[in-house]
């Protein structure tokens, strides 16, 4: 087989560890295949669009897909008859609000209906997605073909901040590792080049160890969940350790990255700290620039709408808004208007990058991370826990189990008392939930983190309802 033919074909992944140094011999630029370079070349050229152009070509790409449901998506053809539309009626983005909206309970009980009929069941992948802070949901996405796409897309972003197929990273996301028995908390993947970490070892007595064998590594990225290199971070302070010298960024992945943990990351790590929204879904993708902290909507991903609690497009610029998004990576089941269930702050500005990008200021995580107030308030926590509740305490996480009430579970530093930190939680927090909430405290020697190896800031038992998103 020629280099050509080869580069049309995405290699198969090795799962063997010497198969994958064979692989590796092998130029990137052969092993991607023709959907990742192609989309890939196409986002360098787009990213610089003027917004007229880019919103013809989501106009394009939506009618396109819009035709696509109507015709090969039974449900989609239920949707469009029952309401006596024809997918031409939809000439702008406004028209879109003709549609309903695509919940997780709408997925769920239509999943045969939602996949396209003219698309190969061989080439289906079924996938699933949720849990700890959301509605698990299963769907399905063109095997080989949508991951292709998300991996160009995140490579175009994670390039806003230098990095380049080939470099060297340092995974911290929740990995297994399979040599943990053999007392080695990490893995080399040769392919990618990257040194895997055990998300599920960082205790205080093994954490040098992981600093020694970053350090030896050298990388040049680190891939992390947030509440995990948080807690790598907080020990290298903690101890007066040096940063990585090597370290271009650190890319935040798959959580929602907390401004104290972009703060303290900087402080500690010395370098950018650089995070994106996505979901499993492939609906939507907005990612930070270089200049701008801001999450730039990617429109060649999709559409995105940001929608208040009576189901309205948001008015005010600072207004806390739900993501609903239309995709256009994955056709064998179309999701249009889908309501996330996540929330986040849109910004009116332009970035000065030069991408005409829409932005949005914040991610403010899941609907299931809201706090319910005694008079049924919704509050975002996520500006609440900052560094300075930090003192004397290992880990803290907050639980709702009650409307009205939050009972604080703190992990302490052998150096205070219980009586200590109760007091300065209490002074620190008492006044932000005063009227919302009574908080308590309650001292526990662990908090363990989740099955996907995240951390939670904030178990949520209520179920939140924002704006009928569960229905
Ligand atoms: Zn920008």
């Amino acid at each position: 087989m020629s280099l050509r033919e080869l580069a049309k074909r995405r290699l198969p992944y090795p799962a063997k560890q010497g198969l994958k140094y064979i692989y590796s011999a092998i130029p990137a630029r052969f092993r991607y295949g023709k959907v990742f370079w192609d989309t890939y070349n196409f986002l360098q050229e787009s990213q610089w669009w003027s917004r007229k152009k880019l919103e013809e070509y989501q106009m394009q790409q939506l009618s396109r897909l819009l035709r696509h449901a109507y015709e090969n998506v039974p449900y989609y053809r239920r949707v469009f008859d029952e309401r006596g539309l024809k997918p031409n009626v939809i000439q702008d983005f406004n028209d879109l609000r003709k549609l309903p909206y695509l919940t997780k309970g709408i997925i769920r009980e239509n999943l045969r209906d939602l996949v396209a009929r003219n698309y190969p069941r061989s080439k289906l992948e079924y996938v699933t997605t949720g849990g700890s802070t959301g509605i698990p949901l299963g769907f399905y996405w063109k095997r080989d073909v949508t991951d292709l796409k998300e991996w160009a897309f995140v490579i175009t972003l994670w390039s806003r901040v230098g990095f380049e197929l080939g470099n060297r990273c340092v995974v911290l996301r929740g990995n297994v590792v399979r040599s943990v028995n053999k007392g080695k908390f990490w893995e080399y993947d040769p392919l990618k080049k990257d040194l895997i970490i055990s998300s599920y070892h960082m205790t205080d007595e093994l954490l040098p160890n992981y600093i020694v064998k970053i350090r030896e590594f050298r990388p040049d990225f680190i891939q992390a969940y947030p509440s995990a290199i948080t807690i790598l971070a907080r020990f290298m302070k903690d101890n007066d350790i040096k940063p990585f010298p090597t370290v271009k960024a650190v890319l935040c992945t798959s959580e929602n990255l907390y401004s104290w943990q972009r703060e303290l990351l900087e402080e500690v790590m010395k370098c950018r700290v650089w995070s994106f929204y996505g979901h499993a879904e492939r609906a939507a993708l907005a990612g930070e620039c270089e200049v701008s902290t801001y999450y730039h909507i990617q429109p060649e991903y999709g559409i995105v709408e940001l929608i208040n609690k009576d189901g309205n497009p948001l008015t005010n610029e600072d207004e806390l808004g739900e993501i609903v998004a239309t995709g256009f990576n994955n056709s064998a089941m179309p999701f249009i208007r889908y309501r996330t269930m996540d929330l986040a702050v849109p910004a009116n500005s332009r970035c000065s990058c030069g991408r005409n990008y829409s932005l949005m200021k914040r991610i403010e995580g899941r609907v299931q991370e809201l706090i319910m107030s005694k008079d049924g308030r919704l509050i975002p926590h996520v500006s609440w826990i900052h560094e300075a509740a930090w003192k004397g305490i290992k880990q803290i996480q907050f639980v709702q189990q009650k409307q009205g009430e939050i009972i604080f579970q703190v992990v302490k530093n052998t150096s205070k008392s219980e009586r200590q930190i109760e007091r300065h939680i209490l002074r620190l927090y008492g006044p932000k939930f005063e009227g919302l909430c009574e908080v308590s405290l309650r001292f526990v020697d662990y908090i363990p983190c989740t099955k996907s190896g995240k951390f939670r800031f904030l178990v949520q038992k209520l179920p939140i309802d924002w704006g009928g998103c569960q229905k």
